[in-house]
């Protein structure tokens, strides 16, 4: 006895795990996950029409039902079971291309069946493949809801995940986490009649409302998940606040001889952000700020004159870049500029011998390192800051949040955390970076340094290369320097090498008197940084390169162009690749080159960078061509917590989401917990950052 009764649970107890573990995969943990999993559409089993109808039904997928009068595997064109059903009126046949045994005896003669699928016309009349189907008695009642249809995953049945949702619904605490008076004065109804109509519709519904979430229900939905981002978005700036930051306040020796070596005046966007910046640093909080500005528009200064006031008051800053290209060039720069003016600047990437790293790190940890500039390799183990007051992450969309946050925490002491400046040129546009974005702030730089020519862009197909190859020729001839962009193969970077280096050799030898030189990404720091170099200097008069030059290069004489299969690479690359000319005062030509046929998204975005170089226009045309989702990237974005809502076409919902928020956390903080309780669970970690 003892060992049945062991055995029984076990094996009972392995099946709800995997059961479990696949409803856990999908995110769905609690009773209140299961419950707020809603259908992606339905299916009308509801009704049963005759077979004769069934088949002029072309395109629907209808539901009959009726007696089988043959079933047989076939083996050609290939093995098959097929199985005919008649009802009064006709008869269809149900084929099945894979299939078990255990069909072959299920559907045998005589047995009743309602099958539901599109009907279509075979060789042997109307035929449904691979309908869904169940044996059933005669007068066996019809569902008098619609059937939802669930997002699932692998392993998942919808039939497990129908009664997964069941179940849960006899379980949780359906009271309403928002008042009556405050529903009835937002016109929505309630959440248990939103959720289990939207689970189990009536026959009777709007099945359009349903399918395009214009419901009464939907909205209520909608409302409660928006509602839940916008109460924890203004509990993670509470929180925010609430933990402590050193206080920057000298803009002092250093800063103001910084400004007055600069070879140029700060544009008025360009002060405006900074005294955006400024104030941030004074609070005893930490800063959390985005800077935006499109490319070219001066961002690099902003950040070092931040550097500027960190240092002047007692305490290091640091500077992360995604690239080594990129962090280089942001360190001399730097150091070019504020190493005259005494501030000791350490340099720290991966390529470092040991040595050199060792004593950047003994530099770094002692504090003698005033200001830090490096790559990834500034959050590696065993880099430790002394006084980081303040962190500055450079195309901040390159990071992963987690690597932010490492970065941060270095200087992390206690409840005390460095202020924090993240940079970037793909520019959200603000409405989106407010609702996406757990509690950041935001400065925009809307305005380019003065005396920028605007860069003219064409469209050319492949097939005019030679033409091109000659107009560069010339360019360069009248001292204008070139950059070849090599194609972007996603499959292969192998190939993306060998393209880069095929095209160096057919562009060096159609171009004999000039120096061609070429940079990618397998290359070793060093090696890169001499070709930089040669270039910067004007002594390459073309680099071809591929997309490693995408970030932040800045050689102000480069003023051509030429993008290979421009087709490949998405907008807000296109754009920052294009950003690498137009930086000097000599008019800037970007040519992009296409292979023919255009599909129709690669035709739109190529237009888009023929029509326009304004950054917000393009990040706006990117986010309609490819959805809030797509354009942020899963890893940055809240998507996760906005399942239901569209943040373009419910900005309506948005605006009373926020207004009934604020008034929540004034006057009503049980019912805030309870809604936050309800819809984020577990997951409001996620949103911290
Ligand atoms: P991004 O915003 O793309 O990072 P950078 O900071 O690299 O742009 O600046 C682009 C170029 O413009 C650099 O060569 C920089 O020195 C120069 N620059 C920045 N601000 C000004 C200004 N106010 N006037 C003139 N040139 C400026
Ligand atoms: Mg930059």
């Amino acid at each position: 006895m003892p060992a049945t009764k062991g055995k029984r649970p076990a094996s009972e107890k392995s099946k709800v795990n995997t059961g479990a573990a696949r409803l856990a995969k999908l995110g769905l943990r609690s009773d209140m996950d299961l419950v707020l999993h809603l259908p992606l559409r339905y299916e009308d089993e509801t009704k049963v029409v005759p077979i004769r109808e069934a088949d002029f039904m072309a395109g629907s997928a209808p539901q009959v039902e009726g007696i089988v009068t043959s079933c047989e595997i076939q083996y050609r064109p290939r093995r098959q079971l097929v199985v005919t059903v008649a009802d009064e009126t006709s008869q269809l046949v149900m084929r099945f291309l894979n299939f078990y045994g255990s069909q072959v005896k299920q559907l045998a003669q005589g047995v009743r069946v309602r099958a539901r699928g599109e009907v279509r016309h075979g060789f042997f009349g109307a035929e449904m493949v691979h309908p869904t189907y169940k044996i059933v008695q005669e007068g066996d009642p019809l569902p008098t809801a619609l059937t939802p249809v669930y997002p699932s995953g692998e392993g998942l049945s919808q039939a497990y995940l129908r009664k997964a949702i069941a179940n849960a619904m006899t379980r949780i605490d359906w009271r309403d986490t928002l008042s009556p008076a405050l529903l009835s004065s937002l016109q929505l109804g309630s959440f248990d009649a939103a959720v289990k109509l939207l689970h189990n519709p009536p026959p009777a519904v709007d099945e359009h409302a349903l399918a395009d979430r214009s419901h009464p229900a939907w909205t209520r939905m909608k409302f409660d998940e928006l509602l839940a981002q916008q109460l924890s978005l203004k509990r993670a700036q509470a929180a925010r606040r609430a933990r402590s930051a050193a206080v920057l306040p000298v803009v002092g020796g250093l800063s103001n001889s910084f400004l007055a070596a600069l070879p140029f005046t700060l544009t008025a966007a360009q002060q405006r952000v900074l005294a955006e910046i400024r104030a941030d640093l004074v609070e005893p909080f930490p800063m959390q700020r985005l800077l935006q500005g499109d490319v070219g528009s001066g961002k690099t200064v902003v950040a070092a004159l931040a550097a500027a006031q960190a240092i002047d008051s007692g305490y290091q800053a640091a500077l992360m870049a995604p690239t080594e290209i990129l962090a280089e060039q942001h360190f001399r720069k730097i150091a070019q500029w504020m190493e005259p003016l005494g501030v000791r600047v350490a340099w720290l990437t991966g390529s470092l011998k040991k040595k050199e790293k060792n004593e950047a790190q003994a530099l770094i940890e002692s504090g003698a390192a005033q200001l830090v500039i490096g790559t990834h390799a500034l959050i590696q183990e065993g880099v430790e800051f002394a006084r980081l007051g303040l962190v500055i992450v450079d195309e901040q969309h390159r990071f992963g949040v987690g690597q932010r946050l490492a970065l941060r925490n270095k200087g992390a002491s206690g409840q005390s955390v460095p202020h924090q400046l993240m940079m970037s040129a793909t520019p959200i546009p603000r409405t989106l970076a407010m609702t996406y974005y757990a509690d950041l702030e935001v400065s925009v730089i809307d305005e380019l340094p003065p005396g920028r020519t605007p860069i003219v862009t064409r469209v050319l197909d492949q097939n005019r290369r030679e033409e091109v190859i000659a107009r560069i020729h010339a360019a360069a001839l009248e001292g204008r320097q070139v950059y070849w962009v090599c194609p972007l193969i996603e499959e292969s970077e192998a190939l993306q090498l060998q393209t880069a280096t095929d095209t160096h050799a057919t562009l060096a030898e159609a171009l004999p008197d000039l120096r061609v030189g070429l940079v990618h990404g397998r290359m070793k720091p060093v090696e890169k940084q001499m070709v930089m170099d040669a270039f910067i200097r004007g002594d390459t008069h073309v680099l071809v390169a591929t997309t490693v030059i995408e970030v932040g290069v800045d050689v102000p004489n480069a003023s051509l162009m030429v993008i290979e299969h421009a087709e490949r690479f998405g907008l807000s690359q296109l754009h920052q690749l294009r950003g690498r000319v137009g930086r000097g005062t000599a008019a800037s030509v970007c040519l992009l080159l296409y292979q023919s046929p255009l599909g129709p998204t690669a035709k739109q975005r190529l237009a888009t960078m023929r029509e326009t170089t304004d950054g917000f226009e393009i990040a706006r045309r990117d986010l309609e061509i490819r959805g809030p989702g797509e354009f942020l990237g899963a890893r940055q974005s809240g998507e996760a917590m906005l399942r239901f809502a569209d943040l373009q076409t419910d900005q309506w919902l948005v605006d009373k989401a926020r207004n009934v928020a604020q008034m929540l956390l004034r006057d009503d903080p049980a019912t805030v917990d309870a809604h936050l309780a309800r819809w984020l669970g577990g997951r409001e970690e996620f949103l911290k950052v």
